[in-house]
C-alpha cells in the first residue's frame, strides 16, 4: 500500500489576484512533487465534483447557496479575506471532491491507497456552517469526515489540522458530534482568535475537541512533543477508522502570515507521525491541503509532508533554518493542555 496525490487541475479558475492565497502557490509544488511520483510510481488521480449533498453534510443550504451567487456575481468578497470569482463555485467544489477522491483511495470499499495528499485550493478550514471566511469557502476536511461517516459507513473519524491558524470552521461543524474528533494545532493568538485549551466540544461532543494553542516562536520540537504528549495519545485511545489531516504549511519559519519557526524537517516528523499512527492501525490517511503562502519554499514543505506519508527519505537542502529561541511559555501551556484533556482522556 502506497501514497499518492490527488491534484485540482482547475484550481487557477478561483481567481483572487494579488491576495496571499492565490493561483501561484502551486505550480512549483506540483512540479516538484509530480516528478518525484513519476520516479517512484506513485498515482496521481485527478480531482472530481463534489456534489451539493456532499456539501449539505457540513454547510447549510444558504451558505451554499450564497457561495454559488456571489460567484455567479463575481468577483464577489464574502468577507475581507475572501473572495469568490466566476469559476469559485465551482473550483470550491472540485476541491471538496478531491478530498472525497483522496477518502475513496484509502478508505473506500476497494482502497487501493495507505495514503493521498490532495493538493487543493481554495483551502477550507476557516468555513464555518453557514459562512465563508478566512480564504476558504466550504470546509473539505468536515465534508471529507462526514462523507466517510455517512456514505462509507466509518464509526469515528479523527481530523488533524496543524495549520498555523485555527481551524475554527472544522470545528465549529463538527463541534458538537462526538464521532469525529478534532485536533488543532495553532499559533495562539492569533487570525481567527479561537482555539483556546477550554474549547473541548459540545453536548455529546463534549471532549472530542482538542486545541493546541501553541506560544509564538514555537517550532518542531513545540509540535512534536504536542504530538507525542497529547494528540498521539488521544488519537490512539479514539481510535478512528480514518485519519484526516489539515496541512497547512503557514506555520514554516519563512513564512509570512505567523511566527512560528516550524522547518520542512519539522513537517516532515509530523506527516511520518501521523502516517505511522495510521499503519499501526491499519487505517487510511487523507492529508488535505489548507495555508502555506510563501511559493518559494511550498514545493520542499509540501516535499517533506507527502516524503513522510510515503516513508521516503526527502531532500530537504535549502530549508531556512529555524533561529535559536530561547524559553516559551510552552511547558506551562503544554500542562495546561494536559490538565484540560485529562477530563476526557489519558494523557
Ligand atoms: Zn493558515
Amino acid at each position: 500500500m502506497k501514497t499518492g496525490l490527488v491534484i485540482l487541475r482547475e484550481q487557477s479558475g478561483h481567481e483572487t489576484g494579488s491576495h496571499p492565497e492565490n493561483a501561484n502557490r502551486f505550480p512549483g509544488v506540483l512540479d516538484r512533487l509530480g516528478s518525484d511520483s513519476q520516479e517512484r510510481g506513485l498515482p496521481i488521480l485527478d480531482s472530481r465534483e463534489a456534489e451539493v449533498d456532499d456539501l449539505l453534510r457540513a454547510h447549510t443550504e444558504s451558505h451554499v447557496e450564497n457561495v454559488r451567487v456571489a460567484a455567479e456575481n463575481g468577483p464577489t468578497w464574502l468577507d475581507g479575506d475572501t473572495v469568490a470569482s466566476p469559476q469559485s463555485y465551482d473550483v470550491a467544489r472540485r476541491s471538496a471532491g478531491a478530498s472525497l477522491v483522496a477518502v475513496d483511495a484509502v478508505a473506500g470499499p476497494d482502497p487501493d491507497l495507505a495514503s493521498a495528499f490532495a493538493i487543493v485550493r481554495p483551502p477550507g478550514h476557516h468555513a464555518t456552517a453557514d459562512r465563508a471566511m478566512g480564504f476558504c469557502l466550504f470546509s473539505n476536511a468536515a465534508i471529507a469526515a462526514r462523507y466517510a461517516r455517512e456514505v462509507l459507513g466509518i464509526d469515528r473519524v479523527a481530523v488533524l489540522d496543524w495549520d498555523v491558524h485555527h481551524g475554527n470552521g472544522t470545528q465549529d461543524i463538527l463541534y458538537a458530534d462526538p464521532s469525529v474528533l478534532f485536533i488543532s494545532f495553532h499559533q495562539w493568538p492569533l487570525y481567527p482568535g479561537s482555539g483556546w485549551v477550554d474549547e473541548v466540544g459540545v453536548g455529546e461532543g463534549r471532549g472530542f475537541t482538542v486545541n493546541l494553542p501553541m506560544p509564538p516562536g514555537s517550532g518542531d520540537r513545540e509540535h512534536i512533543e504536542g504530538f507525542e504528549g497529547v494528540a498521539g495519545p488521544i488519537l490512539d485511545q479514539f481510535d478512528p477508522g480514518l485519519l484526516i489531516v489539515s496541512a497547512g504549511q503557514d506555520g514554516h519559519v519563512a513564512d509570512q502570515l505567523a511566527s512560528q519557526n516550524l522547518t520542512a524537517a519539522g513537517y516532515h516528523a509530523l506527516a511520518k507521525a501521523a502516517a505511522d499512527f495510521a499503519a499501526r492501525k491499519g487505517i487510511g490517511l487523507v492529508a488535505l491541503h489548507e495555508g502555506g503562502y510563501n511559493p518559494n519554499t511550498l514545493p520542499l514543505l509540501d516535499h517533506a509532508i507527502y516524503a513522510g506519508l510515503g516513508d521516503f527519505t526527502p531532500d530537504l537542502s535549502g530549508d531556512t533554518p529555524a533561529p535559536e529561541v530561547g524559553d516559551n511559555d510552552w511547558p506551562e501551556r503544554l500542562g495546561q493542555i494536559r490538565r484540560v484533556q485529562s477530563a476526557y482522556w489519558q494523557v
